[in-house]
């Protein structure tokens, strides 16, 4: 068996409320399923969820690419252009599903880190998540003025009981001015660290950063794949890494990097479906070393309950339409 047939169905779900960051709203999610088919009739699903302002394809390319795809085969997802990073984990974590030994699956068992609206809505929204057992909280910043996030984090910090640990995630979105006034209030607090500060350009900044202040920094857009994440490696980063598998590029590669270089890494979800969050959480995850950092999946808030987050994927497959003919 070294082939297999290709079929996409495409899912739309909006946000409960939109995403504010310092990227902009995000309404809705948009992304593609897979199913690959063998001559046996086996099935291995997979799932393309691209985020073009984190440098991945669009919809549109990601379609546009997998239409022109013949019989899919190990040989041709190799040749997955770095340019297509979702196409590429979407397409090669299929092929693993597809032909690997689901015996060895196990769920990750990591603690979830909550992500919590940007802004005042932060300080409503902790509550219901900590009474379900949530401990870790993302807030996303640099979405409103300096002061007013200030004074925001300050309310938060007093409200969030003791045992609460909060991350802050920037986006990319301040001045070198606004990260030093941060990290001071952050280093007072004890934040477990500050995603993203600066933008991805800006990497000989951020490390400067990390000497100055105690509180850790980590990378996120900066190391949207896995080839960026071996390239700020290289350059001496040694703080966190936030890794959002499922526009990484290559779950083998990132498995192979994983496994040579102690890496202090943040799994992060992208709002992906069952299909892709199955694979992470019980293929990717549990293949790698440990690590004692929550894995920022608590994202099931941000969505209306649906299909797409069930776990029989032929279910999530009937209730979606055919990729239409044209792109
Ligand atoms: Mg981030």
């Amino acid at each position: 068996m070294d082939s297999a047939r290709l079929e996409l169905r495409s899912y739309r779900r909006p946000f409960r409320q939109p995403l504010k960051t310092s990227h902009g709203l995000w309404s809705l999610r948009e992304g593609i399923l897979l199913r690959l088919t063998d001559a046996e009739g086996r099935v291995g699903w997979g799932e393309i969820a691209p985020i073009v302002e984190f440098g991945t394809e669009s919809m549109g390319q990601a379609i546009q690419f997998c239409r022109s795809l013949p019989q899919i085969t190990p040989e041709l997802i190799d040749q997955i252009p770095a340019e297509l990073p979702a196409c590429r984990f979407g397409l090669e974590s299929a092929w693993e599903m597809l032909t690997a030994d689901k015996a060895i699956e196990q769920a990750a068992a990591s603690p979830y880190s909550h992500l919590l609206p940007a802004g005042a809505n932060a300080l409503l929204s902790w509550q219901p998540l900590w009474q379900q057992g949530a401990r870790t909280f993302k807030w996303k910043i640099g979405v409103a003025t300096l002061n007013e996030e200030l004074n925001l984090l300050e309310h938060l910090i007093s409200a969030l009981p003791a045992g609460a640990r909060l991350r802050l995630d920037a986006n990319g979105g301040l001045s070198w001015d606004a990260a030093c006034e941060w990290l001071q209030v952050c280093d007072r607090y004890a934040v477990e660290f500050l995603e993203q500060p600066l933008p991805p350009d800006q990497l000989s900044q951020m490390l400067q950063l990390c000497d100055r202040y105690k509180t850790p920094l980590a990378l996120d857009e900066s190391v949207t794949t896995v080839e960026q994440l071996e390239m700020c490696h290289q350059q001496g980063w040694q703080g966190i890494f936030v890794i959002k598998a499922a526009i990484a590029g290559s779950p083998a590669r990132l498995r192979q990097l994983c496994q040579t270089h102690p890496l202090d890494v943040v799994w992060s979800s992208v709002f992906e479906t069952a299909i892709a969050r199955h694979y992470i959480l019980n293929r990717l995850i549990p293949s790698l070393p440990a690590s004692d950092r929550a894995i920022g999946f608590g994202v099931k808030s941000w969505f209306a309950n649906s299909v797409l987050d069930q776990p029989e994927f032929e279910e999530i497959w009937r209730s979606l339409e055919t990729v239409g003919a044209r792109g």
